[in-house]
């Protein structure tokens, strides 16, 4: 197993040096430095087939399609009557789906998409065309309609998602529907709250075969949202037409989330590999933090490469323990990193004052400390409001503290800020942002007032 195998080796290269020497008798004297030398060159160790811990790892990916969704069979039921209608051979009705992330809304979906393929087989004259686009790296409608175009097409013909007018890429988009030949065309489109407020296409998509553009096929839509709140910020015009029919996903609980891990450790790992109480525990670690089934997979995968990394034999509570801090410390990590840098500057401005020993302290002090830096990083200086704003939203995802002060009738009441992480946890994650980096200088040499 790797690290034992490595180990033993490096410790009998060590007491029994070189070849040469050994051919020559001569006694065997190893620096340190030769030693550390063959350390290096031992990085790589030769690839070998065969693996102690999991018979079929891709079982806990997130590509995995799983035959059967478990405990979710009135979801199911009910996603099933709402593309009822198309079977009927009427008009498809658009379907708004939402829960949080890990609830199985894209599994499901696939699996829906899986029985429609197999049974319209059995109406000769029922043909349904299903599309699906991701829009998680959509920021707008626009970026959905080129995505959707290029579902059309083949790659050398794909067009940019910058350079059309809109009106173009939504008569290309029409098009193409129109060239389908098919009854229905249900385009679902995942992940759907990306687009933010930009909503047009959930305007344009399931009215255009009112509005004309579209005569045949039928056209049904399937939103797909990790977040209510983009369902009640839709504007009225595309709520009434989109959410014809709501599904909702609640979170998993640990016993259902017990029931999914053992059916895919069950595939996913050697006999007698995860110790028994180790299921339940990833299980409760996932239901009292999310109720996702893709954070209690993620899990177990990431105690089993642990294991298998460390040549161990078994998977362990210590190794799901320690797992799920890995994870969330890779989580609040990518966070920072991909905050905004507004965000990151008043997070620097907090991470300085803690610094120099003045938090927990005022959101003025934050204030007139962030123009100083934001001036410093040549960035441009938001209002006190939006520093406000912004250091709610860091409240909200716990990176800052506030504890609120009483003064009575003549103070009143305020709030005093703190970082809500460590430092260092902070400082690594700024230092990514290159705009804010710079404000470091060098490592070690923390900037003080005297350096404005
Ligand atoms: P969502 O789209 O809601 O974010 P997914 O459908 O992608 O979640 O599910 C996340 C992961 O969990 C996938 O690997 C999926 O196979 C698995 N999963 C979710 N729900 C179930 C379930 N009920 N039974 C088995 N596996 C599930
Ligand atoms: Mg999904």
């Amino acid at each position: 197993m790797g690290v034992t195998r490595e180990m033993w080796c490096l410790s009998a290269l060590y007491s029994a040096g070189t070849h040469e020497a050994r051919e020559a008798h001569e006694p065997v004297v190893l620096s340190h430095m030769g030693f550390m030398r063959l350390v290096s060159q031992m990085g790589l160790s030769e690839f070998t087939r065969g693996d102690p811990i999991f018979a079929d790892e891709a079982v806990l990916r997130d590509t995995y399609r799983p035959d059967d969704l478990i405990g979710r069979d009135e979801e199911l039921a009910d996603y099933q009557d709402a593309i009822q209608p198309v079977f009927n051979n009427a008009p498809p009705l658009n379907v708004f789906l939402y829960g949080q992330t890990g609830v199985g809304k894209t599994a499901a979906t696939r699996l829906i998409l899986d029985r429609i393929e197999a049974d319209q087989a059995k109406f000769d004259d029922l043909q349904v065309h299903a599309v699906e686009v991701n829009c998680k790296s959509c920021r707008s409608s626009y970026q959905v309609a080129v995505d959707l175009v290029n579902q059309f097409r083949s790659k050398d013909e794909e067009i940019s998602s910058t350079g059309y007018p809109s009106g173009k890429v939504y008569s290309l988009l029409w098009e193409h529907l129109n060239a389908l030949d098919a009854t229905h065309c249900l385009i679902v489109l995942d992940e759907i709250d990306s687009i933010g407020s930009d909503d047009d296409i959930l305007y344009e998509l399931p009215r255009a075969n009112d509005n004309g553009h579209v005569d045949d096929p039928l056209i049904g839509v399937i939103g797909i949202s990790n977040d209510f709140t983009f369902r009640d910020n839709l504007s009225g015009r595309v709520k009434d037409s989109l959410c014809e029919e709501e599904l909702h996903f609640p979170p998993y609980d640990a016993e259902q989330l017990r029931l999914i891990l053992e059916h895919r450790v069950e595939q996913a790992f050697h006999d007698d590999v995860v110790d028994y109480e180790v299921i339940p525990l990833a299980a409760a670690f996932a239901a009292a933090e999310s109720g996702s089934a893709r954070q209690a997979l993620k899990l177990m995968y990431k105690a089993g490469k642990l294991a298998r990394k460390r040549g161990l034999e078994e998977v362990t509570e210590t190794l799901v323990r320690e797992a799920k801090s890995l994870i969330e410390e890779g989580r609040v990590k990518d966070e920072l990193e991909s905050l905004p840098t507004q965000s990151q500057l008043t997070l620097y401005t907090l991470l300085q004052l803690e610094a120099e020993g003045e938090t927990p302290c005022k959101r003025k002090q934050i204030y007139e400390r962030y123009r100083l830096i934001a001036k410093m990083a040549d960035a441009d200086i938001v209002t006190d409001r939006t520093i406000h704003d912004r250091l709610s939203h860091l409240r909200l995802k716990g990176f800052v503290e506030h504890d609120e002060r009483n003064e009575g009738k003549a103070g009143g009441s305020y709030y005093l800020y703190e970082l809500g992480l460590q430092r260092d946890v902070v400082e690594d994650a700024l230092r990514e942002n290159s705009r804010v980096s710079e404000l470091f200088g060098e490592k070690e040499a923390e900037p003080t007032l005297d350096d404005f």
